[in-house]
């Protein structure tokens, strides 16, 4: 990627300053029906009036690409990833079309591409692969020749020339790349939301609408529920520097920008809260105090294939240890089965326990690189709310705690209040 983008100069479009290279994502929601493409059609229209260059990234319609795995696993249950990428690239390559003829339809020169046509070349594995590089010369041509461009998002072609597609979410990728390879001006991922709150608003009715996010702290809220687009997409900005708009289809109302951090953002300790339902623990008591306990327990989940969250050890006051790990209650059954045989083999003694019912809080912000006490106000909040905390985690920017599933929503509130989320800082 980094020797492409080194060869683009920097300023292709010789033209009106004022005029600027657009890159501009819609996800399936947004060209979900044919009258919600017209609407796309008419937000596009007036960019291209307005003088700019416009090159629309576009994910298939809402439901489509479910619906063609659906279609694959009709023709076999374990249907070969090379012909999933065939089949399921497909629906952005349905949604690019009527986008382009909608455009055309109210006179604007639209020409729909390809993921190949766009010069993005993939390598690794079908159905997640990775961009390798992006040739974006023809796309900057058919730009220059006064085209609105439509492109395929989720899809390029590897070295071998078969189509492989970049993961599910992957149309954020594409419009990042092709951002990046474009040097484009503005880059917007427009979606079904107005942008990232400092928490879910349904949860949260005060809830705050942020102006900008850093890319580390977008990442962490992903990382713990907040979800707002693909988190590979993200890391891609971050290391290629694109700085890109997350803002609604629906409506004309700015976004949130997502940047480097800088010393202008809103200085704030906490950015955002953000919530997770149905996870369970599992706790393994006593353990003998002996190294390769522990190594025992996880090799067992991991072939298992379970996700384990949080863990937590101890020694207890009878000098064995204990193990707690949280994982989505979903994955429990499984989690006690992979465990059962290895559990007797650390010692006769030690047992699986468990528990559902639980939820996640976290707060997240990069403010608490240089903020003590962050943690200190955060358990105060929730113990003035009589509610319990179990498991706690950190990291340089996120503090994460166990609650009872049924208090979630009262915990958020409670620290979204604490922190004073509601309120712009001065
Ligand atoms: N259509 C693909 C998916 O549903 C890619 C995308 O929407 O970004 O995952
Ligand atoms: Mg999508």
């Amino acid at each position: 990627m980094e020797k492409i983008l080194a060869l683009n100069a920097l300023s292709w479009l010789d033209r009106n300053p004022q005029l600027m290279v657009i890159v501009q994502k819609y996800g399936g929601t947004s060209v979900g029906s044919f009258d919600r493409i017209r609407n796309v059609a008419q937000r596009v229209k007036a960019l291209h009036d307005e003088g700019h260059s416009v090159a629309v990234v576009v994910s298939a319609m809402s439901g489509v690409t479910d619906k063609l795995i659906a279609m694959a696993h009709e023709m076999s249950p374990n249907p070969s990833e090379r012909e999933l990428d065939v089949l399921v690239s497909t629906g952005e390559q349905q949604s690019i079309a009527l986008l382009a003829m909608a455009l055309q339809e109210s006179g604007v020169p639209a020409l729909s591409i390809t993921g190949r046509q766009a010069g993005v070349r993939t390598t690794g594995s079908h159905t997640r692969a990775r961009i390798d590089s992006l040739d974006g010369a023809q796309t900057r041509d058919l730009l220059e020749q006064g085209n609105v461009l439509i492109v395929a998002g989720f899809q390029g072609v590897n070295a071998n020339g078969h189509i492989q597609t970049l993961g599910r979410g992957g149309s954020d990728l594409s419009a990042i790349a092709i951002a990046s390879s474009l040097h484009a001006d503005v880059c917007q991922i427009l979606t079904d939301v107005d942008g990232v709150y400092t928490a879910d608003p349904r949860v949260v009715p005060d809830a705050r609408k942020l102006p900008e996010i850093s890319y580390d702290e977008l990442l962490e809220l992903a990382s713990v529920g907040t979800k707002v687009m693909q988190s590979r997409s993200v890391e891609f900005a971050k290391k290629f520097g694109v700085k890109f708009e997350v803002r609604s289809s629906l409506n004309n109302n700015p976004g949130t920008i997502v940047t480097e951090e800088h010393p202008n953002m809103e200085s704030v300790v906490i950015r955002g809260v953000s919530i997770e339902r149905s996870q369970a623990r599992v706790t393994i008591t006593s353990i003998p105090d002996q190294p390769g306990m522990s190594a025992k327990i996880l090799n067992a989940l991991a072939a298992g294939e379970i996700n384990i969250d949080m863990i937590v050890s101890n020694i207890a006051s009878d000098g064995l240890a204990r193990h707690s790990f949280t994982m989505h209650t979903s994955d429990l059954g499984r989690a006690q089965a992979a465990l059962q045989p290895v559990v007797s083999e650390l010692s006769p003694d030690a047992r699986v326990e468990t528990e559902a019912g639980i939820g996640k809080l976290s707060v997240v912000g990069i403010g608490m690189r240089s903020h003590s006490g962050v943690a200190a106000q955060m358990f105060q909040a929730l113990g003035d709310e009589g509610i319990n905390i179990g498991m706690i985690s950190t990291s340089e920017i996120k503090i994460s705690v166990t609650v009872p599933e049924a208090k979630i929503e009262d915990a958020a509130r409670a620290v979204h209040a604490s922190f004073n989320l509601d309120k712009a800082p001065m």
